[in-house]
């Protein structure tokens, strides 16, 4: 079984200390949220996994950790400036500002074309979801990029604007030239980076699915125009196989091929990963949302950081730059501008997915019921707990807390002794981890502890001089 909702996780995470509403004792802040003591271990086991994925097991990628405030004309020629917009509708009576693109309109399933918008405002064939009323604004664009100013100069001085990321990719095309002159790289080859993002966005909420500030890994792959088709198609299959690697089960994720009005003005092709995060909505149609897009953005984005193209009348198309993002070909003799196929996830979407899908539910003997979260070992924020079976008996609490201090250079391990070990075994099952090393009174004569597994609740008895061993096999990704 999966989470029947988000917001059986949003009350978990907050209980256990994964998520927390963040500036809470100010009365919060809109949809923003705080990871607590186990949502940064489960967030850097994610990053950890992407990034040993991505990077060290393939023989074709680099890293890069690029800034967030880059130059305002990054933003210009990238299309942000113009471009990166939602399509805003205020409602007159309640005074909400929606997204005109995810308006219900009823008599049709699912949202209207955004095209379409503006005449069904007219004819009062949409209402405010909020209030019901039909008198609402026509659609007009809402630049999402946060805006910031540079240095001790004047807010409103025009020279000093600045825009926090609304994407890393753009960090990695400025860089293009650095990383392949310092690397030697022949395509194809890629460039990934891990880092926040901010939109401004206009309905940020479902927990930490949509946020205005969040976290990205993006790689951009770099190949011959001509290659990009299969390299995309190969990067949406090895996608969709390295979810199911770290835990989200295939039944619960689908491809999405956007349509090509909806296509971003740079891409050619985009092939999402959605996963099931709304389970409880009855049309199955509006139960998926984007868990990471896949694009082909072709040669738009080095092209047009550019110096050197030109437009028909032979003026220079980007004036500002003073490089040529162009590669040379030793093989072909031919110098062109490399396609980019561009595989985006969300840290945040990808921490929901992981732990909808690790929920379930489990009765004892007792006919109590227990959450158990099935998250695979190598996520689980802590891997091993240790518990004293008597907590009153010095022997047995100095060796757990030995053992505990000798697990922790190689794994994450906790010890308890906050209660009797049916509710400590109850606790570590809630926050996922997979394994409880008991210690009881025998322990003390036959050198030995009991590990009890989280799915199953099964014990068996390890000599503690090989439980590290133990551990480590039981942990290995592909347990
Ligand atoms: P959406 O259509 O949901 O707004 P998008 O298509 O604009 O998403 P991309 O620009 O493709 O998103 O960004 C890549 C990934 O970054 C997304 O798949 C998602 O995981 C994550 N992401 C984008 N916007 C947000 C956000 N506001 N909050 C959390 N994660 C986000």
């Amino acid at each position: 079984m999966s989470a029947p909702n988000i917001e059986t996780i949003v009350s978990l995470a907050k209980r256990r200390g994964f998520v927390y509403p963040s500036s809470e004792i100010y009365g919060g802040l809109g949809s923003s949220w705080d990871y607590g003591p186990l949502g940064v271990e489960l967030a850097n086991n994610v990053r950890q996994a992407w990034w040993r994925w991505m990077v060290y097991e393939r023989d074709d990628m680099e890293g890069l950790d690029s800034s967030i405030i880059l130059n305002r004309l990054v933003w210009k020629y990238s299309g942000h400036e113009d471009t990166f917009s939602d399509p805003l509708v205020d409602c007159r009576d309640c005074k909400s500002r929606l997204r005109a693109d995810k308006l219900e309109f009823s008599g049709e399933p699912g949202a209207p074309k955004i095209g379409g918008v503006a005449e069904m405002i007219r004819q009062r064939r949409i209402q405010c979801p909020n209030c019901g009323s039909k008198d609402l604004t026509e659609p007009r664009p809402f630049n999402l990029m946060f805006r910031t100013h540079i240095g001790a100069t004047a807010e409103d001085d025009p020279e000093s604007l600045a825009y926090l990321r609304p994407e890393t990719a753009q960090g990695i095309f400025i860089n293009f030239l650095n990383v392949l002159n310092t690397s030697r790289r022949k395509l194809p080859f890629g460039i990934a980076q891990i880092g926040k993002s901010f939109r401004n966005e206009v309905t940020p909420g479902n927990f930490i699915f949509r946020t205005r500030e969040f976290e990205q890994m993006e790689m951009e792959y770099f190949v011959r125009p001509g290659e990009d088709e299969q390299a995309h198609q190969e990067w949406i299959d090895a996608c969709y196989q390295w979810y199911q690697e770290i835990g989200v089960s295939a039944e619960n994720m689908r491809l999405y091929e956007q349509p090509k009005e909806e296509l971003a003005h740079y891409a050619k092709r985009t092939v999402d990963i959605q996963y099931r995060f709304f389970p409880e909505r009855d049309e199955e149609e509006r139960q998926w949302d984007e868990l990471m897009g896949i694009a082909n953005r072709t040669d738009f984005d080095l092209r047009t950081h550019s110096k050197k193209p030109e437009n028909a009348e032979g003026k220079r198309l980007n004036p500002d730059s003073t490089e040529d993002l162009s590669y040379f070909d030793e093989q072909t003799k031919q110098r062109f501008y490399p396609y980019v196929i561009e595989p985006a996830a969300g840290v945040n979407r990808t921490i929901l997915a992981l732990l909808m899908d690790a929920y379930s539910e489990r009765t004892n003997e007792k006919n109590e019921t227990r959450v158990i979260l099935k998250l695979k070992p190598a996520m689980a924020p802590i891997k091993a707990a240790v518990l004293p079976l008597a907590k009153n008996k010095p022997e047995i609490v100095g060796m757990a807390k030995a053992i505990k201090r000798s697990l922790q250079p190689v794994l994450r391990a906790v010890y308890d002794d906050t209660g009797g070990i049916g509710k400590l075994y109850a606790r570590q099952d809630e926050i996922g981890t997979p394994f409880c090393v008991t210690v009881d009174h025998q322990s003390l004569e036959d050198e030995a502890v009991t590990i009890r597994d989280r799915d199953t609740w099964e014990q068996e008895r390890v000599k503690l001089a090989d439980l590290t061993t133990h551990l480590l096999q039981r942990l290995k990704p592909e347990a």
